[in-house]
């Protein structure tokens, strides 16, 4: 979850979302750059289901979700469409 990004409809898990106490820089990287820290941060985070969920719902195409990065969204559109 990216607070910058969340539209208004979207209040309920954000404030517990640990990236928002991170800053977004490790969920945006430069493309070909390294996602891993963002990926031990979603580890940890409570938010991480309703984060994908939202990620997937509003077809959030940047960046780390839910603890996947833009690729793995990508393939798990392909399977459950
Ligand atoms: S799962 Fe990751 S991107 Fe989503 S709210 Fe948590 S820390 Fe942020």
């Amino acid at each position: 979850m990216h607070i910058e990004t969340l539209t208004p409809a979207d209040p309920a898990w954000q404030a517990q979302a640990l990236c928002a106490q991170t800053g977004a820089d490790f969920f945006f990287p430069e493309p070909g750059s390294s996602v891993r820290e963002a990926k031990r941060i979603c580890g940890m985070c409570e938010m991480r289901s309703a984060c994908l969920e939202y990620a997937l719902a509003n077809d959030e195409r940047f960046g780390v979700w839910g603890g996947l990065s833009e690729k793995e969204r990508q393939n798990l559109r392909r399977v459950t469409p």
